[in-house]
């Protein structure tokens, strides 16, 4: 697991500190507006392992038991290609990406089209289909 500070450069790939960025996400001193905001947070969260945060933004209909790690898995960026909705004003949206990562050494991507809702002002994960269409 990489070492990431307050002053280190957020894992989710903005030009932004930890602390300035996904950080207040994860310790529940604020909360993600966007779509986007909460699928960058929890691409942060599985680089960082925290699986509390994952299942806390994770729709209860969907959410699973616990969240696996792979050890083998090593997160190496993360691409937001096209949103929709997900704003403010909105109340589901999806958030499509490429995620980067190398396991045990060998390279790959993941590229998923994520939906989310938002429920008592917090946006959460519903699903994922995988996708290589960018839009
Ligand atoms: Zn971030």
């Amino acid at each position: 697991m990489p070492e990431v500070g307050a002053d280190t450069p957020c894992p989710c790939g903005m030009p932004a500190s930890y602390s300035a960025c996904c950080g207040p996400f994860h310790t529940g001193d604020a909360l993600p507006p966007t779509a986007a905001h909460v699928m960058r947070s929890r691409y942060s969260a599985y680089v960082l392992h925290d699986e509390p945060y994952l299942l806390r933004t994770w729709a209860p209909a969907t959410r699973p038991r616990d969240v696996d790690f792979d050890p083998d898995m090593r997160w190496t960026g993360l691409e937001i290609l096209g949103t929709t909705d997900g704003t403010l004003f909105h109340t589901t949206g999806t958030v499509t990406f490429v995620a980067r990562y190398t396991h045990r050494g060998e390279p790959g991507e993941l590229r998923e089209r994520s939906r989310f809702e938002k429920a008592d002002g917090a946006w959460a994960y519903v699903d994922g289909t995988f996708t290589d269409d960018a839009s």
